[in-house]
């Protein structure tokens, strides 16, 4: 998997890029990323990338052809066309379920907005999806596309190591992970459900759903629609809620 960023602050993509468990990815060749700076293809007098917005208003725009040009050079070193990205709040929002569908995929290319954002036409021409991280308005795309980049990657086989298991964590399954527990056992006075000391896997097995099922209907009712349930998780559910009132 190859992920090509295209941004005006390469410097802080490539600082979150080369730490911790994606910088190890990055070294061992498991996922490669590459940051473009789009004001290398700005080859007007003054090297602009954004100008005023037609019709009025405050704010500047980032231009078409900057755009089009670094993303055609792209795609001249790649064998086939990639998937190109734009970060945008009018997106739609990121899931778990598409995170999966994405990492299947070869070379993916993230544009990262700044300003108003982008001319739309460059926006037509060449992207093939717009995503949102959520339903609120930053700066600039550059976080959103290394919240997308590290969602990918850690989905990648070979990027996690094999004890941490992303099938049982939040959002795989539809539901929020349970709570978890290290040592030691008493914190100021408070210990760790027996059961996880047990040694009984069935047991253990059934109280970390059921906490699941509890996190989710707390705080993310709206997910448990889509969840794969049993008639007894369900009617588990009701009396729980009914239990919180
Ligand atoms: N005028 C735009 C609008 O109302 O939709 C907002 C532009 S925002 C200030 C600048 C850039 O930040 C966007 O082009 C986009 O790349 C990025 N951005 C901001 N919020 C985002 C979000 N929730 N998800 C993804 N990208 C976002």
């Amino acid at each position: 998997m190859r992920i090509d960023i295209i941004t005006l602050f390469p410097e802080m993509c490539e600082a979150f890029l080369n730490e911790s468990i994606i910088g190890r990815a990055r070294k061992k060749g498991t996922v490669e990323f590459e940051c473009h700076q789009l004001r290398d293809y700005a080859f007007d007098k003054h090297r602009r990338v954004d100008d005023s917005t037609y019709g009025g208003g405050m704010g500047m725009l980032m231009k078409a052809e900057p755009i089009a040009l670094c993303f055609e050079d792209i795609c001249r070193k790649l064998e086939k066309k990639p998937h190109f990205i734009y970060m945008s709040p009018k997106g739609k929002v990121l899931t778990q379920q598409r995170v999966k569908e994405l990492s299947e995929l070869e070379n993916i290319v993230i544009l990262c907005g700044h300003y108003e954002g982008v001319d739309q036409r460059v926006l037509d021409e060449y992207v093939d999806e717009e995503i949102s991280i959520g339903d609120y308005v930053l700066t600039g795309g550059e976080l959103p596309a290394l919240i997308l980049a590290d969602s990918i990657s850690r989905m990648i086989p070979g990027v996690l190591s094999d004890d941490i298991c992303f099938e049982e964590e939040s959002h795989y399954n539809g539901l929020l992970e349970y709570p978890q527990y290290t040592k030691p056992y008493e914190w100021r006075g408070k210990t760790v459900p027996d059961v996880l000391i047990s040694g009984h896997h069935a047991n253990i097995t059934k109280w970390r759903r059921e906490r699941s099922l509890e996190e989710t209907a707390k705080n993310r009712p709206d997910m448990l629609e889509k969840a794969e349930l049993t008639d007894k998780e369900k009617i588990y559910i009701a009396e729980y809620l009914k239990n919180l009132e």
